[in-house]
């Protein structure tokens, strides 16, 4: 690697840093080692995202609330993506789909969508990254309802628009 293709590299990490990426997803973005990426994160004096967040993507799909807000940014980002690339995580238009995603839910203000449930950049890329490697998909409801399904999650796989609404 040469010293330009280098500082496009550390830019590219710094962008994302300021984002609350977390080290190991920057590394893989940037191709930089984890230890550049935390030195990194030093020099900017930005603190370490929530270690807590380092989990599997089954595991973030806790509730059919959970679901219906993952189902809500997983949609954008296919939107947001071309079709015929829904296999190569692009990382600039996971930002802009998690930015829409944000705004939608603060317009949307349903009780259940509160601040708890919000899914984060670092989930985000992770439940991406299940459809990227074809151990999650969305599944079309005959409601309407375009939801996200990974294949080993704890909820029931049933469509959660139509559990959530039989509920009510
Ligand atoms: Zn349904």
């Amino acid at each position: 690697m040469n010293m330009i293709q280098r500082s496009e590299k550390i830019h590219r990490a710094s962008e994302l840093i300021k984002h609350g990426l977390q080290s190991r997803l920057i590394a893989n973005d940037t191709g930089l080692s984890i230890h550049s990426v935390r030195s990194l994160y030093k020099e900017l004096e930005q603190d370490f995202p929530d270690i807590r967040q380092n989990k599997e993507a089954k595991t973030i799909l806790t509730s059919k609330w959970r679901i219906l807000d993952a189902s809500l940014l997983v949609n954008l980002y296919v939107q947001l993506t071309k079709v015929d690339n829904i296999h190569h995580l692009d990382v600039n238009v996971l930002m802009d789909a998690h930015k829409l995603y944000q705004r939608l839910r603060m317009s949307i203000r349903l009780p259940q969508i509160n601040s708890q449930n919000e899914i984060s950049l670092n989930e985000a890329w992770l439940l991406v990254s299940e459809i990227k490697k074809e151990n999650a998909t969305l599944k079309n409801c005959r409601c309407g309802c375009r939801y996200l399904f990974i294949y080993d999650q704890k909820v029931s796989p049933k469509c959660p628009l139509c559990s959530l609404s039989k509920i009510s």
